[in-house]
C-alpha cells in the first residue's frame, strides 16, 4: 500500500495539469471565451506558461484555471490538489493554520484556498429529497458560544444590556436515510422558515422525522407524513410495525458538525458558515458507506470547481 499523496500529480505540476484538465474537460478543452471545441491548440513555447490553450475561432488564450475557483490563484495547481485532497479525507475538516503548515503557504493563501475548496463542495442538486416515500429526518442546532452577558460598562463603550447575549448561528438540516443531507444557515429557525426549507427540499411523498418542537408542526399539507419523537420524555425512537421513528441519523450528522466547528474551526463569522456546512455536507454526501473512498471524494470535490469562481473580495 502507498501514501494517496505519493501520486505524481500531487508532486508534478505538469501532471497537476492533466489530472484537473481530464476531469474538467472529459471530452477535450472547451474554449472558456466562446465555448469552442474545435481547433484548439495547445502552446508550447518556452516562455508560455503551463497548460495554456489557444482557441483559434475566438483567438484568445486559455488555461482549465479559467472560470473555476483555481483563476487568478498564485498557488502552484500540486499544491491545489494536495489541499483538496486533505480537506475531502478529514472528517472533522482541516484548519488554515494547519493547511498553512503543511502545505507551505501563507496563512491567507491557505485561508482563501480553504474557503474556495469549499466553494467547490458546495452542492448544486436540486432534487427533492425522500422522494418515492423515503424518510427524511429534520433537527435544528446552534453553533458558536453563547458571549458572555456583560455586567460591565468597560472602557468607555456603551452598556448595552443583554446586548448579543444569544449569539449563536441556527442551522437546520435534512437527512435521508440511508441518503444525503442539507444543512442550511437560517436567521431564525422557526415555523416559517422550516416550511419553506421543508417545500423546497423535501418531496411531497416522503416521510419526515422531528422531535417535538413546534417549528416543525406545519408541514404537513407539504409532506406525505410527519411523525416525532418525544425527546422531553426520553423517547428516542419509538419502533412501529415495519419502521422505527427517531432522528438519530440528523444527531450523528450534528455531532460531528459540532466537533468540527468546536475544535478545529474556532473562529467563523456567519457569513462564512454556509461554506462550512457544505464542506461538512460535501464529507457526509460522499462518505464510504455510500461507497465513496479518499481518492474518489477529492475527485467530486475537483469536479466542483468549474463555474465556482469566489473572488477574495467575497471571501473578506
Ligand atoms: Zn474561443
Amino acid at each position: 500500500m502507498s501514501s494517496v499523496l505519493s501520486a505524481k500529480h500531487f508532486h508534478d505540476e505538469a501532471a497537476a495539469f492533466a489530472f484537473v484538465e481530464k476531469r474538467v474537460w472529459p471530452n477535450g478543452p472547451v474554449c472558456p471565451h466562446c465555448g469552442g471545441v474545435e481547433r484548439i491548440g495547445a502552446l508550447k513555447g518556452k516562455s508560455t506558461r503551463l497548460g495554456t490553450y489557444k482557441c483559434y475561432q475566438c483567438r484568445k488564450p486559455f488555461t482549465v484555471k479559467v472560470g473555476t475557483v483555481f483563476e487568478s490563484s498564485h498557488i502552484p495547481m500540486h499544491i491545489w490538489l494536495q489541499g483538496i485532497a486533505l480537506l475531502s479525507s478529514s472528517k472533522k475538516g482541516i484548519s488554515t493554520n494547519q493547511l498553512h503548515r503543511i502545505l507551505g503557504i501563507t496563512l491567507k493563501a491557505a485561508w482563501f484556498m480553504s474557503h474556495r475548496i469549499r466553494e467547490a463542495m458546495r452542492s448544486g442538486s436540486l432534487a427533492p429529497m425522500g422522494g418515492s416515500g423515503g424518510i427524511v429526518e429534520a433537527d435544528e442546532t446552534y453553533i458558536g458560544k453563547r458571549k458572555e452577558k456583560r455586567t460591565m460598562r468597560t472602557s468607555g463603550q456603551p452598556f448595552i444590556k443583554g446586548g448579543k447575549a444569544a449569539q449563536k448561528l441556527a442551522v437546520i438540516s435534512l437527512v435521508e436515510r440511508g441518503g444525503s443531507v442539507r444543512s442550511f444557515h437560517v436567521e431564525n429557525a422557526d415555523k416559517a422558515t422550516v416550511n419553506n426549507i421543508v417545500r423546497d427540499n423535501i418531496a411531497r411523498e416522503a416521510c419526515v422525522h422531528t422531535d417535538e418542537s413546534r417549528i416543525y408542526n406545519d408541514m404537513r399539507g407539504n409532506v406525505a407524513s410527519h411523525d416525532t419523537v418525544k425527546h422531553s420524555v426520553g423517547e428516542y425512537v419509538r419502533y412501529e410495525p415495519g419502521r422505527s421513528i427517531h432522528t438519530n441519523t440528523v444527531e450523528g450528522v450534528f455531532s460531528i458538525l459540532k466537533r468540527g466547528m468546536v475544535g478545529v474551526y474556532q473562529h467563523c463569522a456567519e457569513k462564512h458558515l454556509h461554506r462550512y456546512l457544505a464542506e461538512f455536507d460535501f464529507r457526509y454526501n460522499h462518505r464510504i458507506a455510500l461507497g465513496v473512498n479518499d481518492t474518489a471524494r477529492a475527485d467530486a470535490a475537483i469536479k466542483g470547481i468549474v463555474g465556482k469562481r469566489l473572488t477574495y473580495r467575497a471571501v473578506v
